[in-house]
């Protein structure tokens, strides 16, 4: 029998944190969570999970995958930490600096590692969709509009900025606007319009266990890996 992969879920208590513990429990067999890590945790033990704080995390077992939804000022010693383990990191987390990304390019010289925007298979598929799309409609304009809940700190959110990235792959410069309202998990529009005509296409996501299933996914594959950066459609 295969032992089941270590996961550290590190930003336990926010909304996807809450998300991939609970779906790590149906999975019991494959993978177990030995540490769960927030800012500030109010309990040590939550069902049977040990919780840490930020400030405990030179202190949690040892691990296979650290999970990170999280907030950029968390990213930093959690980064150092999977390093310092040699433990592999699959991170959701957006807004992170240059100088972040550039910290995450390199510890991808020793250790596994999978940044994603999004861990939605169907925003997987938007983008080739937009890279397509843009590389047909020269001269046409692009505008991207990103829907979220009103606690989301970053914006453009990160998936904009993503699709962003492929619509440039694509010949096309995107324009980015953003709302935040409600509860909204996460929407993104590609509009291409021409002259007399208008393309839209949309990805709504309506549950985080869309993100939270990519990420548990990646994160048991990525488990053994060389070191270097992984991208989700290697993974999923
Ligand atoms: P949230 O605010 O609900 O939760 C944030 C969590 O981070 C909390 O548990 C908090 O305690 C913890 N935290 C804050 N500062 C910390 C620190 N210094 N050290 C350790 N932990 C710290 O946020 P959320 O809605 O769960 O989103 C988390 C992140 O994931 C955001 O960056 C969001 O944009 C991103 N996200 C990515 C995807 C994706 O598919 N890539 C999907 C949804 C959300």
């Amino acid at each position: 029998m295969v032992d089941p992969v270590r996961f550290l879920i590190h930003g336990a208590s926010g909304r996807m944190g809450q998300a991939l513990l609970r779906l790590c429990t149906e999975r019991a067999v494959e993978c177990i969570v030995v540490a769960a890590v927030s800012r500030k945790p109010v309990q040590r033990v939550v069902d049977g999970v040990p919780q840490f704080a930020a400030s405990e995390l030179a202190g949690v077992p040892a691990f296979d995958v650290a999970i990170d939804f999280s907030l950029p000022e968390g990213f930093d010693p959690l980064l150092a930490l999977c390093r310092q383990r040699g433990a592999a990191l699959v991170s959701g987390t957006t807004g992170l600096s240059d100088s972040q990304r550039q910290a995450l390019t390199d510890a991808a010289a020793d250790i596994p590692v999978l940044w994603a925007a999004n861990f939605s298979l169907g925003v997987a598929v938007l983008e080739e969709l937009v890279e397509r799309a843009a590389a047909a409609l020269a001269g046409w304009d692009c505008d991207i509009v990103e829907t979220h809940h009103v606690h989301k700190k970053d914006a453009p959110s990160g998936t904009a900025l993503a699709l962003g990235t492929a619509v440039g792959w694509g010949g096309a410069t995107a324009r980015y606007a953003s709302l935040r309202a409600g509860d909204v998990v996460g929407e993104h529009l590609v509009q291409f319009t021409g002259i007399g005509e208008r393309i839209e296409l949309v990805h709504r996501a309506t549950s985080r266990d869309v993100f939270a299933r990519g990420a548990l996914h990646a994160a048991s594959r990525l488990k053994g890996r060389e070191a270097g950066i992984w991208r989700l459609r290697d993974l999923l």
